[in-house]
């Protein structure tokens, strides 16, 4: 019997006028009627489900050759199978079924066309936590960002894949596969625990079948498979499993707004509506990459679509979450990973991009189902007011509660990457650029559940092409004891520089000493130059320091007007207090600290965590260029 997929390759040839294509799909819908099909089964998504979450509706997309008109049935205890759905393609077949009163087991499924039956088991497993058991990231931790294909290789068997699209690691290409992997992660837990970071977030590792840049990991091929040149899920699994128990967390990437365009869906296309622009090849509509649409009260209506429903890249196809079918799969991908994997939060990319009513819905699910998990959603829009405005329960929200427990502050990450160029010697300059972003934080409904930075994978590093440590110090001081959750990106404690000007594969380099037969080994202190020493050693510090610190991760925030070039401000909790005091200029200067009697209490002296010294409290303190204070009083 032949399959549509045969066709395709032919299709492809002609479709060079809309003529011969209209001829060409009248004839394919003759050879199709005419044509009688047995129905097979080649894959169930998702490859199996838990039984007993609270959640209880579950999705089956079954892909097969003509699939799509069977009729199933299932006498499994506690299953019901409420609604069939054939889509465009008769290769798939949806399949809705209500298991709140299943138990874990093997369900056998019946698929009847014609006079063909077909036997499916499925498996409802059992849940190993509850889901309240799932603690997500919170302002105690620190989020250390890195990319599996950049940072080691622990397992050279799987870096050249053949069969798959972009198979061969290639590190003299910056934008090629380099290797790094599941194996290599876990290699370096001990290196995570000893810098003193509580929580990992690795870029996407689901597969990225892509031709060319697959190894950034945004273009998902196969939601519910890791990347073969990663590893496979379970060592996934277990590498999640070995960093729970040294009490680290690992947040999972995930994309909601698009996948790869290697994806099965734009091979054998569930239906017109599963994309937006689904007619790309003709009509090809690239999103304007303008957020303001989402938040703007006079928004057109042109601007919102083009934003919202044109595609990310060409070879990121825009999925329609306003299809319930599409955001159902979506949904349970997030579902199956946190029961799988025990992932302990989300990061979701180019969070405005996807249907806000459609996203909403699945925080609130999320949310309920597992009420102590974090999900974080990237947005990248400076103003603070737009930031404040996706986070939950915000009053400026609308039409309804985005859900979305935890925002990023691209605001403070901007102005910490100006303020380092300038003198803090007028208002809005320097410093004072740091002090109005806090400014703005009663637009938050929650500050202290917003994450924030001074650099990622998308961004120049912070140091560019120098190793200028005191404003690095200066920057991550303010970074771990502002109210806010922490990220830090890889490398950077190792001196790691780079800027995006020639591509974003330099500020995506390899870790040194993550690769057989590197010059450098970055990961021990023998291995490090002395001034990569003696930046680990301060990111040690303050990170140790930091770790169970609730002055910082649940305190009072007091700051004050910047003043003779110096911002400082007071962290407090239960009688103690944090207070950071910094230099932003280039030239030594002299704080009035008269101004700070109301943190400073009669204080005479203070110790410097970093570096363990005893600082006077004179009425003044001199202050060296770009001098950081961490003062505990
Ligand atoms: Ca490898």
């Amino acid at each position: 019997m032949l399959s549509p997929l045969f066709f395709l390759p032919l299709w492809y040839k002609i479709n060079k006028t809309n003529a011969m294509k209209k001829l060409f799909f009248m004839l394919g819908a003759l050879m199709l009627s005419i044509v009688s099909q047995a129905a097979t089964i080649n894959k169930i998504d998702p490859p199996y489900w838990y039984a007993g979450l609270q959640h209880h509706e579950l999705q089956l997309m079954v892909y097969g050759n003509d699939i799509g008109f069977s009729q199933v049935s299932t006498d499994y205890p506690g299953v019901e199978i409420t609604n069939t759905v054939t889509l465009e393609s008769r290769n798939y077949l949806l399949v809705y079924l209500n298991i709140k009163d299943a138990k874990p087991g093997k369900m056998q499924l019946t698929f009847k066309k014609d006079n063909q039956e077909l036997k499916q088991e499925y498996e409802l497993k059992a849940r190993t936590k509850k889901g309240e058991e799932h603690v997500g990231f919170d302002s105690s931790d620190v989020l250390y960002l890195l990319m599996p294909d950049r940072f080691a290789n622990g397992d050279e068997s799987n870096d050249n894949i053949k069969g798959m699209s972009d198979y061969k690691v290639d590190r003299t290409n910056p934008n090629g596969r380099h290797g790094g992997d599941m194996k290599g992660i876990e290699q370096h837990l001990d290196y995570f625990t000893d810098l003193g970071v509580t929580a990992l977030w690795f870029t996407p590792v689901l597969e990225n079948d892509m031709r060319g840049g697959s190894y950034h990991g945004y273009a998902t091929t196969d939601y519910y498979k890791v990347d073969p040149r990663f590893g496979s899920n379970e060592e996934y699994k277990q590498l999640i499993a070995k960093a729970h128990q040294k009490g680290m967390k690992v947040v999972m990437d995930m994309i909601f707004n698009h996948c790869g365009s290697e994806h099965l869906w734009l091979k054998d296309m569930p239906s017109r509506d599963w994309f937006n622009h689904s007619d790309y090849q003709e009509n090809f509509v690239q999103t304007n990459y303008r957020l303001t649409p989402v938040v703007d009260p006079y928004a057109s209506k042109h601007d919102f679509d083009r934003m919202a429903n044109g595609w990310f890249v060409r070879t990121m196809p825009d999925l329609n979450q306003n299809n319930p079918h599409v955001m159902t799969y979506l949904l349970q991908t997030s579902i199956w990973w946190v029961e799988y994997a025990d992932i302990d939060g989300i990061r979701m990319d180019t969070y405005p991009y996807a249907d806000y009513q459609a996203m909403s819905q699945w925080m609130y699910i999320i949310n309920k189902e597992y009420p102590n998990f974090n999900v974080v959603g990237e947005s990248w829009v400076i103003e603070p007011a737009f930031t404040a405005w996706f986070q939950k329960d915000s009053k400026s929200a609308k039409p309804q509660n985005s859900n979305l427990t935890t925002v990023m502050d691209f605001s403070f990450f901007d102005k910490v990457n100006i303020a380092k160029k300038e003198q803090s010697d007028g208002q809005g300059r320097g410093l004072d650029r740091i002090y109005n972003n806090f400014v703005y934080d009663f637009l938050y409904p929650n500050p202290l559940s917003v994450l924030t930075f001074i650099e990622n994978h998308d961004t120049d590093r912070f140091l560019e092409e120098g190793s200028d440590l005191a404003s690095l110090k200066q920057a991550m001081t303010m970074l771990l004891t502002v109210p806010r959750i922490p990220q830090l990106y890889y490398g950077t404690e190792v001196l790691m520089n780079g800027v995006k000007t020639k591509s974003d594969g330099y500020v995506r380099k390899d870790f040194p000493g993550g690769w057989k037969g590197d010059k450098q080994n970055a990961f021990t202190a023998a291995g490090r130059t002395a001034a990569q020493n003696e930046c680990f050693d301060f990111y040690k510090t303050i990170l140790h320091w930091r770790q169970g610190n609730k002055v910082i991760s649940e305190g009072s925030m007091t700051h004050f007007l910047v003043e003779n070039s110096v911002y400082a401000y007071a962290r407090q909790l239960n009688g103690k207090t944090v207070f950071v005091m910094l230099n932003g200029s280039d030239k030594e200067t002299t704080a009035n600290l008269s101004i700070y009697a109301e943190i400073l209490q009669g204080h005479t002296t203070a110790k410097d965590v970093l570096t363990g010294k005893t600082i006077q409290l004179g009425k003044e303190l001199k202050m060296q260029p770009r001098e950081t204070l961490l003062l505990e009083l």
